[in-house]
């Protein structure tokens, strides 16, 4: 009878057996194995997988006049080397490149940060290129931006951006600092400072998201700008490149840290904020 009992249990649960045999090959084992195995932690191992897009909070929380972030720089460059943001107080824009993170100010000038500074919305990810392409006439910000989807394998994952070149005009904004209470994003972008640089050599530093990622982050292009000498950028409105380099990082898994405040927890953020998306960040 207790024979009887492990045969069915055994038929019933083939995972059971499965993990007693070293020669099973299923995939999902292996991958769950190595986990294991890894640091002995999973949970740090799935978050610094390298092909990773780290974000804090969602941008409907930001276009809300969510400014107040409890993430540090120092835990953001735990989790990525590259990517965009904003600062807390919304005290301009955020440019995470080869792990230092610059703060682009209303002034336009790009300023160092420091790591117990703090941000309400950033997203970020390890940048290792997949696709690489050269830009060897000059382009508008359209047709880069069609040059770049010829590299795109497909359009429903997310991709790290990086354009390394000369640009021959370059139109960036920032925002200023706010204080309590917080407009709403929009409010502050009707009347943001923008700048121009002409003939300067710089990075494009941001990210294509599928449209799913609708609420939560922007659809498609959100791209910002460092000069190569760091001292001026911002987050892109025009561009023209001369000439340049186009990476893209495939980008397969996504992680959500939402602020654990109680301001946040107030907050509708199930609105549709997409008229407001597009005057505020496109
Ligand atoms: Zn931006």
């Amino acid at each position: 009878m207790i024979i009887a009992f492990l045969i069915i249990i055994s038929v019933m649960i083939p995972g059971c057996l499965n993990a007693e045999d070293p020669n099973t090959e299923d995939p999902d084992n292996i991958a769950a194995e190595s986990y294991f195995q890894g640091s002995g932690d999973i949970m740090t191992d799935l978050a610094y997988n390298s092909d990773t897009l780290y974000q804090v909070s969602t941008i409907n929380a930001l276009l809300e006049g969510f400014y107040d972030g409890d993430t540090s720089l120092e835990a953001l460059k735990s989790r990525g080397d590259f990517g965009i943001g904003t600062f807390t107080a919304l005290d301009g824009e955020m440019i995470v490149l080869d792990g230092e993170v610059y703060q682009v100010k209303d002034d336009g000038v790009a300023y160092l940060t420091n790591d117990s500074m703090t941000t309400p919305f950033a997203a970020v990810t390890f940048f290792e290129a997949d696709e690489t392409g050269v830009i060897s006439e000059p382009m508008d910000k359209e047709q880069v931006e069609r040059y770049l989807e010829e590299l795109m394998p497909n359009r429903n994952i997310m991709y790290a951006v990086k354009i390394t070149g000369t640009f021959e005009y370059m139109k960036t904004r920032s925002v200023p600092r706010q204080t309590q209470p917080y407009p709403r994003l929009t409010e502050v972008t009707k009347n943001q400072p923008t700048f121009e640089l002409t003939n300067v050599e710089g990075t494009i530093v941001g990210f294509w998201l599928p449209s799913y990622m609708n609420g939560v982050n922007v659809p498609e292009y959100h791209l910002h700008f460092i000069t190569d000498s760091k001292d001026a950028g911002g987050h892109i409105l025009e561009y023209n490149i001369i000439n340049g380099t186009v990476e893209i990082d495939n980008t397969y898994d996504f992680y959500l840290s939402l602020p654990q405040s109680s301001d946040l927890m107030d907050i509708d953020l199930s609105k549709d904020n997409n008229s407001e998306l597009e005057m505020a960040e496109k």
